[in-house]
């Protein structure tokens, strides 16, 4: 971490983007530079190598079935390293559907098994039945640091992800899908690195969330004042309306 700086490293921004997920990346540099903490994006693609000290949050967005197979070969072949120890070291690594799926062990379709990060703790099966469609709210529970709350967003994915034990959720299912349609669990968190099926996209619906990430991500000596959330609390109160809640 540098002082007064956020240093975003955004993987595969072009492959893995579906549901304007890249807004969480404007919600992150925006309510920075709103509060005086400059904040720099740098596009991570296909065969871009990572120096894992100089970013303190990585972001992996959703993707189709196709592109996320290419983004987990070079995931894995060129990145892995730099990644496993950016979260050990306590980076922020927030990945996003496609991106939380590839955080975990694998991705398996039919005879395929893709092979992710193992970064959290869980593993993603395509089982049969309809794809997990929807608007989705869920419950953070405010234990392990996390400071309690609601998230609201909209889900989309064939895969079942299932947390083996001991693996934490993100959240407990309000309204929605979430990991396997039936545990009634959201997500998976393994301290700094945390992976959610929530598209929306995701922070400009939940900025209470964004701002958590980005205080881990600048440590807790920055102080972060509050802002002027009038217009983001109605987006929240819409996407909690849309969920049924
Ligand atoms: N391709 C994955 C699935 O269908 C992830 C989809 C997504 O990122 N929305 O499960």
């Amino acid at each position: 971490m540098a002082d007064g700086q956020l240093r975003i490293g955004a993987l595969y921004p072009n492959e893995m983007n579906i549901y304007a997920d890249r807004g969480n990346i404007a919600v992150l540099t925006a309510r920075c530079r709103w509060r005086g903490i400059e904040a720099t994006v740098t596009a991570l693609g296909l065969g871009d190598e990572i120096d894992s000290d100089a970013f303190d949050l990585f972001y992996l967005g959703g993707g189709q079935d196709d592109d996320q197979r290419r983004c987990a070969e070079d995931l894995v072949a060129v990145k892995k390293e730099a990644l496993t120890a950016a979260s050990q070291r306590g980076a922020v690594l927030l990945g996003v559907c496609g991106g939380y799926q590839l955080f975990g062990h694998w991705y398996e379709l039919e005879d395929e098994r893709i092979e992710g990060l193992g970064l959290l703790d869980v593993e993603t099966v395509r089982a049969p039945g309809a794809r997990l469609i929807g608007n989705i709210a869920i419950e953070l529970d405010g234990g392990d640091g996390d400071p309690g709350g609601i998230l609201a967003g909209f889900e989309n994915h064939g895969g079942r992800t299932l947390l083996r034990p001991g693996a934490t959720p993100l959240g407990r299912v309000l309204k929605g899908h979430g990991n396997d349609g039936s545990s009634g669990f959201e997500g998976c968190r393994s301290a700094h690195t945390i992976g959610t099926y929530l598209h929306g996209p995701l922070l400009p619906a939940n900025a209470w969330f964004a701002d958590w990430l980005i205080q881990m991500a600048v440590g807790e000596a920055q102080s972060l004042p509050q802002l002027d959330d009038d217009l983001e609390e109605l987006a929240h109160a819409d996407a909690l309306k849309a969920a049924g809640l």
